[in-house]
């Protein structure tokens, strides 16, 4: 599955006139599509802080490179750990082989074993749910080897 990297909150300027409707339209495209991550954001202020970082800061620039399917379990892991780990900062979330892959900052070190077997358990459930639509699927490799987690329906 292709995704196109959304510049998110800081590149959604609306100078409407510069835009053809052709590029409106694709703009709002990507304003919906991104609509649930801005939500997150709001939701959990520390863990996205990174969001407002410059690109070469952080990867967080890029706000979550997950689809949307994933935004519940991403909210649910969210929320557990604003709550275990009141510091911790988001350096990283994104899909890699058909599975969440998230990198975390500010998290002391005596604290990381317990930080990963909370990651874990989220990853493990990312390998079952459509990364499109939120419903349970499998992780399947199409014809030019790309591993992805989508449902029969959104294939
Ligand atoms: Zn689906």
């Amino acid at each position: 599955m292709k995704k196109y990297k959304v510049p998110l909150h800081k590149k959604i300027k609306y100078t409407l006139h510069k835009y053809t409707p052709r590029r409106l339209l694709l703009r709002l495209k990507q304003w919906n599509a991104s609509r649930w991550q801005y939500r997150l954001f709001k939701k959990y202020p520390t863990l996205f802080k990174q969001t407002s970082l410059g690109k070469h800061e952080s990867c967080m620039y890029w706000g979550i490179e997950t689809g949307a399917g994933w935004s519940k379990l991403i909210d649910d892991m969210s929320n557990e750990l604003s709550h275990k780990f009141p510091h911790a900062e988001y350096a990283q979330i994104k899909e890699k082989f058909g599975i969440l892959r998230v990198y975390i900052d500010n998290v002391s070190a005596d604290q990381r074993d317990k930080l990963n077997s909370i990651i874990e358990r989220y990853e493990v459930l990312s390998s079952e749910t459509c990364e499109v639509c939120g419903l349970k699927a499998t992780r399947t490799q199409n014809d030019i080897g790309w591993i992805s987690v989508t449902c029969n329906k959104c294939k």
